[in-house]
């Protein structure tokens, strides 16, 4: 997989891709990152790559042709297939571990950060294919959300996580929140691990696993429970969990 990210301070990216995961990533020949500043495309004379808003008022506004020329430069040699040309926003989609799953398929993905006031319009109706926000509240560019997005996608590409399931059982992944986990010592300073976990039962383990993962997301995010299927298992133990929530209250 590909990521073309088109900034105006490439150097932001250098520590993040260069460490941990992500590097070895690279390595492995598993993802590529191609970080390009996009002042290299502009034909400004004075290498200016944005310009007052018409209409009056405060800021400066990315201008088309920088943006444009760097998207289609990014694209060469790819004629007949259509990278996703994601434009980072806050006021784009909300970003989600589903939009990570969904953007995992794709063989090549340009990020698009923005900085300064915005961008002009046509870039955003004619130039990218997803807008994408990674929270609401602004940020002073889009490279942080080009990061999140090139760190949550690269993790879910096969090979990339030593081992395979621990994508799987993640937070979020499963529509859930992840159960809790414990190491050694089996007790310190007198809080002990809980038993089943020690039983070395397999069916057990994973069923207090479930319990304690649908238990987390009650009590943390409930909403999420609205949108995965459930057994009739789990849901029998969420209505005793809201049976001894409402009787504690
Ligand atoms: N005036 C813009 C608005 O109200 O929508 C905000 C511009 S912001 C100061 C500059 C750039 O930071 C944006 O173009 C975008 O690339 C990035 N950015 C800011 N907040 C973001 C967010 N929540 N998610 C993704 N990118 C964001």
């Amino acid at each position: 997989m590909k990521f073309s990210i088109l900034t105006l301070f490439p150097d932001m990216f250098t520590g993040v891709f260069q460490q941990s995961i992500l590097k070895q990533a690279q390595e492995k020949g598993i993802v590529e990152y191609n970080v390009i500043n996009f002042r290299d495309y502009t034909k400004d004379k004075h290498n200016r790559v944005d310009d007052y808003p018409y209409g009056g008022g405060g800021g400066m506004v990315l201008t088309p042709q920088p943006l444009f020329d760097a998207v289609e430069s990014a694209k060469r040699g790819e004629e007949g297939s259509t990278p996703r040309v994601i434009l980072l926003c806050p006021q784009g989609e909300r970003y989600s571990q589903r939009k990570a799953e969904e953007l995992s398929k794709e063989e090549h993905i340009v990020l698009l950060c923005g900085h300064y006031e915005g961008y002009d319009e046509r870039i955003r109706e004619h130039l990218v294919t997803d807008e994408i926000s990674i929270g609401d509240y602004v940020l002073t560019g889009g490279e942080i959300g080009a990061m999140v997005i090139a760190d949550s996608v690269t993790r879910l590409l096969p090979g990339v996580l030593g081992n395979e399931t621990s994508a799987i059982t993640d937070s979020h992944s499963t529509g859930l929140l992840e159960y809790p986990h414990y190491t050694r010592p089996a007790s310190y300073l007198g809080h002990d691990v809980p038993e089943v976990l020690l039983s070395g039962h397999h069916e057990k383990i994973a069923r207090w696993r479930r319990e304690q993962s649908l238990k987390r997301t009650y009590e943390r995010r409930p909403e999420l429970l609205e949108e995965i299927e459930l057994s009739k298992e789990d849901r029998q133990f969420l209505q005793k969990l809201k049976e001894s929530h409402d009787k504690e209250l």
